[in-house]
């Protein structure tokens, strides 16, 4: 007779989703091998079964537009004050130069990561903007993303939240977008939890922009950030919202499933981080929740010693990794190589594939992407829909 466990992942690896109550066993148990491991191993199953032996990843420049927040999330190294020395918005011709320096190393995809709406907490950071002619610095953005598109890169913007409007005039330069939802949890904006200084970080607000960007159809990255005071309910309750986003809309191309590490000079620096094993757990999880369409994306930096536990638990995706620039939000976890990455995946039985920041799911249906970016997106695609070899750094190789 089948266990428990045995029979909860059965009927989740045949109707290729998990539900809430079953996730939630499963999850209350990472603890015990004897319900880990088959997890990470029906999860396996299901990727090879979805994507075969591809694991992608994204060559790519990042170019954090500027370190400025309104927001004053507890775990963030990220977001500087103005008069930090630290503190940086980037020039036009600085985007543009880096630009075609990551476009002659090979990379395809510019990630402009920025902080969320400065100009409303700083003044210094409007006057800025308005001596160069812009309001907000979405509209800088949108500018930004221009020169980058015309450097030979195509753009991935993760700006926080932006209106429905901004995200219109983002979509002319941008093949794909992106806003990790993190957390459903509304309790993480209360006092003492991570987000109490945070208001872009109100679940509602996260999960509306999320919608819009669906309504837009824009292809959509998404995510989960594990360990800032969220408990399992909140975690599979995420991770469900993502997939219901997905069912409505048919955009979220990937989740990100990435745990929070603590570090010196946060609010949140003596939080209890997520074990390796537990990380692990969560992406099996995720890859069984998610349904078949969403990609798991793990980073591969924020968990260098598990890569092999992370393939077999179903990851489909390495994300971003640069040549060229670091991990602005982590910048104390180097990138791997990718021939390095390329070893790993290849030590999990697994084949390293580079895309562009579209993946062919949405590169293939005209209706996700402006004629312009598409038109430059499939210049750079196989015809599987991956990134074509280049003559710099590492060939790709399609499916
Ligand atoms: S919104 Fe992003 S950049 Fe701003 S404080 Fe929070 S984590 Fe940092």
């Amino acid at each position: 007779m089948a266990s428990p466990a045995e029979s909860i992942l059965q009927t989740a690896r045949d109707s290729r989703r998990l539900e809430a109550e079953d996730a939630l066993w499963l999850a209350t148990r990472l603890g015990d091998d004897a319900v880990r491991r088959p997890l990470l191993e029906v999860a396996s199953e299901l990727k090879r079964e979805l994507r075969g032996d591809v694991v992608t990843v994204s060559r790519n420049v990042f170019i954090p537009l500027t370190n400025l927040c309104r927001d004053r999330c507890a775990y963030c190294t990220f977001a500087k004050q103005p008069d930090s020395p630290e503190a940086k918005t980037w020039a036009l011709d600085e985007v543009a130069s880096l630009s075609r320096a990551a476009a002659s190393m090979g990379c395809i995809e510019a990630l402009f990561c920025l902080g969320d709406k400065p100009e409303i907490a700083y003044q210094s950071h409007k006057k800025w903007l308005q001596a160069r002619g812009f309001e907000t610095t979405a509209e800088y953005l949108i500018e930004a993303c221009r020169v980058s598109f015309e450097a030979g890169m195509l753009p991935h913007t993760n700006a926080g939240i932006l209106s429905a409007d901004e995200m219109t005039a983002l979509r002319r330069f941008n093949v794909s977008m992106g806003l990790m939802l993190e957390s459903t949890s509304p309790r993480l904006r209360g006092k003492g939890m991570a987000h109490q200084y945070a208001p872009d970080k109100d679940p509602a607000v996260r999960i509306r922009m999320h919608e819009e960007a669906g309504e837009l159809a824009i292809p959509f990255t998404s995510g989960i950030l594990l360990g800032i005071g969220e408990n399992d309910e909140e975690r599979i309750d995420t991770l469900l919202t993502i997939r219901s986003l997905d069912d409505r809309f048919g955009h979220i191309q990937e989740a990100i499933i990435q745990p929070f590490h603590p570090k010196p000079g946060i609010r949140m620096r003596a939080a209890v981080a997520l074990t390796d094993a537990e990380v692990a757990g969560w992406v099996a999880l995720a890859r069984l929740i998610l349904g078949p369409d969403i990609e798991v994306q793990a980073p591969p930096n924020l968990a260098p010693e598990v890569l092999g536990e992370l393939l077999h638990g179903g990851v489909s995706d390495w994300g971003g990794v640069s040549p060229v620039t670091v991990d602005y939000i982590n910048p104390e976890a180097p990138w791997p190589a990718l021939d390095e990455l390329r070893g790993h995946t290849e030590a999990g039985g697994q084949r390293l594939v580079e895309r562009l920041p579209i993946y062919p799911r949405h590169l293939n249906d005209p209706r996700f992407t402006d004629p312009l970016v598409r038109e430059a997106a499939l210049r750079l695609a196989t015809e599987d829909g991956y990134a074509r070899p280049r003559s710099s750094g590492a060939p790709s190789e399609a499916a």
